[in-house]
């Protein structure tokens, strides 16, 4: 591949990811001076940016361990219609994952993960509304999340759980009865009693923000490679002097891992593992529902998400643990729909629509990886988003283009430093 001139600065500076992680990441090395090149190895916004809930709500980020998580209560979640799956088969394989994740299911690990989540999340809106100000056009609602609830003990384990993040904000959660929840959303069926509602997000739809991002980065001149996969690295002495790729070698000063949950491999090739695995996610899309939701809204007991764009409406849902492969499990599907089905009067739920698999990047603390990696004075890392990467990428991307070009990220990243594998 050829080499272009070096600019100023950190100069030539690899990409390896086209997803929203990566987009975003190139986007604002280009704002702060560098020169970003993007390989990706399929199309970009292809992976798990592609299908996925797309809400952007601070108030409800928190890191998965939770106390009360035992290594126990996790290998009982092999019924394959669990929100929660660890497929049998994959057990052996992802035990040291699971042993390190159950680690974290204590009070204080949750603390100081929702703590560093809400540091970095403190920026979020100012960093989208920085995004749309510099003329990146996608799909973007202001609007609350609707929660609704069967059952009372899970309505206030999310209340606390919203209020735990919201902190001084807990205003923004407000419980709702059940003749307000139905006045918020007359399409659920008969059933649920218990609302909170959720103010102060927005959600976007994920293919027109990674389109945004593409156009935009195409349009100022930055260099993208799709269909180009990363092989390797050359490495002079602690430095890479080169990314290897399915086609060829690409010369760099600097490189930035951002391959959502493939990351961990590379890093291992660049001499630091981050033992990453996928949390699979399954969305189902419908164009020109019959219906059409008033708002975002998450079916709390099954862990549902349903967000209503124009002129489509996409729910989404479960966690499984099978490894990192994108195979659909034809029973996670269906279970969606029938959840879905179930509870909100959407008739294409139950068979109409197209099925889609995501792999979310998970850590075992599945809080972001964000940083230089130790193993060399050149390599950087973001990814680990976990269920959060829309909600986390400009921000993340704007801490990290800081840190490599200025040497100050704005905010704290201690919490999301690759050191700590
Ligand atoms: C069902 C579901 C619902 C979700 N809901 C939300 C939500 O409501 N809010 C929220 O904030 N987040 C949500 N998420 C999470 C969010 O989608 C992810 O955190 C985010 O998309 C991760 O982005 P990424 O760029 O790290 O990974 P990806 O989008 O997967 O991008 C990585 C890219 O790297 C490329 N790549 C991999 N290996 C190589 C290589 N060797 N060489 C070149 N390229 C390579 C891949 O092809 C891929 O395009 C959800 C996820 C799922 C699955």
């Amino acid at each position: 591949m050829a080499r272009h001139p070096r600019s100023g600065g950190l100069g030539r500076v690899g990409i390896v990811g086209g997803g929203v992680i990566g987009l975003c990441t190139a986007y604002y090395l280009k704002k702060l001076g560098a020169d970003p090149v993007l390989i990706e190895s399929s199309t970009l916004g292809s992976g798990c940016s592609l299908g996925n809930g797309v809400w952007v709500v601070p108030s409800l980020a928190t890191p998965l361990p939770a106390p009360g998580l035992t290594l126990k209560s996790l290998t009982w979640m092999r019924r394959r219609d669990s929100p929660l799956y660890i497929k049998p088969s994959a057990l052996p394989m992802l035990a040291p994952w699971l042993m390190r994740f159950r680690t974290f299911c204590n009070d204080s690990d949750q603390k100081r993960g929702i703590a560093a989540l809400a540091a970095l999340n403190a920026v979020t809106m100012e960093r989208y509304d920085e995004v749309a100000a510099d003329g990146v056009s996608f799909e973007c609602y202001e609007s609350g999340l609707l929660m609704a609830f069967r059952e009372s003990d899970r309505a206030a384990a999310a209340q606390k759980e919203v209020k735990l993040v919201a902190g001084a904000r807990a205003a923004a959660c407000r419980e709702l009865d059940e003749t307000e929840l139905y006045e918020h959303e007359p399409m659920l069926r008969p059933g649920f009693r218990f609302g909170l509602f959720v103010g102060g997000g927005r959600y976007v739809r994920p293919e027109s923000l990674t389109a945004g991002l593409a156009s935009s980065l195409r349009a100022s001149g930055v260099e993208i490679h799709e269909g180009v996969t990363a092989t390797g690295f050359r490495s002079e002495r602690d430095r890479v002097t080169a990314i290897v790729t399915s086609k060829g070698d690409l010369d760099v000063d600097a490189v930035v891992l951002a391959a959502g949950a493939h990351t961990g491999t590379l890093s291992r090739m660049a001499g630091w593992p981050i033992p990453l695995t996928a949390g699979k996610g399954y969305s189902v899309t419908i164009e020109q529902p019959t219906t059409q939701l008033r708002q975002p809204l998450y079916l709390g007991g099954v862990k549902i998400g349903l967000s209503p764009f124009n002129g489509t409406l996409r729910f989404v849902g479960t966690m499984e643990l099978s490894g990192i492969n994108r195979r659909m499990d034809a029973a996670r599907i269906r279970s969606l729909r029938r959840q879905v089905s179930l509870a909100v009067d959407i008739p294409e739920a139950s068979e109409g629509g197209r099925a889609w698999v995501g792999m979310r990047p998970i850590v075992p603390d599945s809080l972001p990886v964000i940083g230089k990696l130790p193993s060399r004075e050149n390599a950087y890392v973001n990814t680990g988003h976990q269920m959060l990467g829309i909600t986390l990428a400009p921000s993340s991307a704007c801490a990290l283009a800081g840190l490599m070009l200025e040497g100050k990220a704005g905010v704290g990243l201690e919490a999301f430093s690759a050191r700590r594998f």
